[in-house]
């Protein structure tokens, strides 16, 4: 079959940072690749602010300039649950940085490299091989990729049947000037607060912004942001003081529900899937930013298999960091003993951050 001429060989949906570093390595081998992103620029998304060393590391390596975007360099965790907090070094450093401006940076640099970036495309369908634009346009590569996170293309859908997964919880993101005290305080830190129904996490990123991402049960999220704050005020006084004292730069946080953690592709047929089309990591281990370059990078690396064996190398690459990280917040959600005594001993969070990284 002969590609389209309007979209060339490779066809990457999604231009996060997953589709973004397989379009990147695609032109870099000298494939014509085409990626395909509904934003028509910049956007807040949920949330992947915490870039770990691993995600830096592979950026780095990729030709990423990480420097020129003015991130926060972190490098420590504070848990924190009730008025007791603990610290330890993380294992390497990590890099605050908004989606906003990385995403952005990945997508330049995928341009860089010679991928054709179309801007403001929605794909609304998957028939067969074709490619179903928003506006009717259809389109037919010789080879198509799905990297569009969380969000299911019709008739592409991803299948969690049969699979242990997490669905019950939804996810708060949203942008503070911290009081100067409270900035200082946070400085080169990720701050966890354990919540009775989930986890919230505080870190720095550019311009001395501060991200706060948070995880809790769907009836904690029923009265929507301010449930949630009137829920904060009760359980977490230390992160409702940072609250209070700062201010939103938003007027309501993104969120997002139904996340499907622990799912990983098993697919049989279909198009290679990277990123969280791939794989969903529960984020309290703040790797899914490594996962999605990670399986962007290698795709682009084994295009030239044929998929089956393709689909079963990127499977094999995430399937037992997701297994290790399900089994982790399994632990750590219903039991209060294993909380204890990460507090008590906190080099034991940087053991099990080792558990869950993919290489
Ligand atoms: C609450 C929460 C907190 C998290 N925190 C962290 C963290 O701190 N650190 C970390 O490493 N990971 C974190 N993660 C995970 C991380 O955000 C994801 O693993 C990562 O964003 C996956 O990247 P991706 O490229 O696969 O998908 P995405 O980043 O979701 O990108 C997908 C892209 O596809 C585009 N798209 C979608 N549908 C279409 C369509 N039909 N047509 C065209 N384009 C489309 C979207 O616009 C988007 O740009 C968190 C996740 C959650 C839910």
């Amino acid at each position: 079959m002969t590609a389209d001429a309007r979209i060339g060989d490779h066809a990457v949906i999604g231009g996060g940072p997953a589709g973004a570093m397989l379009a990147a390595g695609l032109a870099r081998a000298g494939r014509s690749v085409t990626l395909l992103e509904r934003s028509d620029g910049p956007v807040h998304k949920i949330c992947g602010e915490f870039l770990s060393w691993e995600a830096c590391a592979l950026l780095r390596r990729e030709g990423v300039d990480l420097d020129a975007l003015g991130g926060a360099a972190i490098d420590r965790l504070r848990i924190v649950a009730g008025n007791r907090s603990a610290g330890t070094p993380l294992p390497g450093t990590a890099l605050g940085i908004s989606r906003y401006r990385l995403d952005e940076a990945l997508l330049t640099h995928a341009g860089r490299c010679g991928a054709t970036i179309w801007r403001g495309t929605h794909v609304r369908a998957l028939e067969g091989d074709m490619i179903r634009l928003a506006d009717g346009t259809r389109l037919r590569p010789n080879r198509l990729w799905l990297a569009t996170g969380k969000a299911d293309v019709r008739g592409a859908a991803r299948d969690p049947a049969g699979q242990k997964v997490t669905r019950d919880l939804v996810g708060f993101k949203l942008h503070l000037d911290l009081a100067a005290a409270d900035r200082r305080d946070l400085a080169r830190s990720i701050e966890l607060h354990r919540l009775p129904d989930g986890y919230a996490g505080l870190q720095p990123i550019e311009e001395g912004r501060a991200n706060l991402c948070l995880l809790v049960r769907d009836e904690v999220a029923v009265d929507g942001w301010e449930g949630v704050r009137a829920y904060l005020s009760r359980v977490a006084p230390a992160l409702d003081g940072r609250l209070r004292r700062g201010r939103a730069l938003y007027d309501q946080p993104l969120a997002i529900s139904r996340v499907p953690y622990g799912y990983v592709d098993r697919g049989a047929a279909g198009p290679v899937r990277v990123g969280d089309q791939l794989a969903v990591i529960h984020s309290f281990t703040g790797d899914g930013m490594a996962i999605a370059i990670a399986s962007g990078i290698a795709a682009a690396a084994i295009a030239a298999n044929p998929e089956p064996a393709a689909r079963k190398q990127l499977h094999n690459m995430v399937r037992k960091p997701v297994g290790r990280a399900a089994f982790l917040y399994a632990v750590l959600a219903n039991g209060g003993m294993a909380f204890n005594a990460v507090m008590t001993v906190p080099a034991l969070a940087r053991m099990a951050a080792h558990l869950t990284r993919i290489a």
